[in-house]
């Protein structure tokens, strides 16, 4: 379980040391359906500066934004990617 005392709410997971490991759920993405690498790391710069980002969760829509953004047809509950 995500403890979110002290976590800065800018961080995504990984950054934040949070003890909670997405690869397993990520690695089952249809590779068909992912976004390229680029977008990838557009889109998650783009969460790193949002106000809404907390311990790698997005509090506008409830998901782990990596795994969020790792599936092309996606996109960000409020229009920012
Ligand atoms: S998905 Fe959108 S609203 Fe949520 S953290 Fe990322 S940029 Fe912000």
């Amino acid at each position: 379980m995500i403890s979110l005392q002290n976590i800065c709410p800018r961080c995504l997971i990984e950054a934040s040391g949070a003890d909670f490991d997405l690869t397993e759920y990520m690695d089952r993405i249809d590779p068909e359906l992912r976004t390229p690498d680029d977008l990838y790391a557009e889109r998650l710069k783009i969460c790193q500066e949002c106000e809404r980002l907390n311990a790698g969760l997005c509090r506008g829509c409830g998901c782990f934004v990596e795994l969020r953004a790792l599936t092309a047809a996606n996109s960000c509950p409020y229009e920012k990617w």
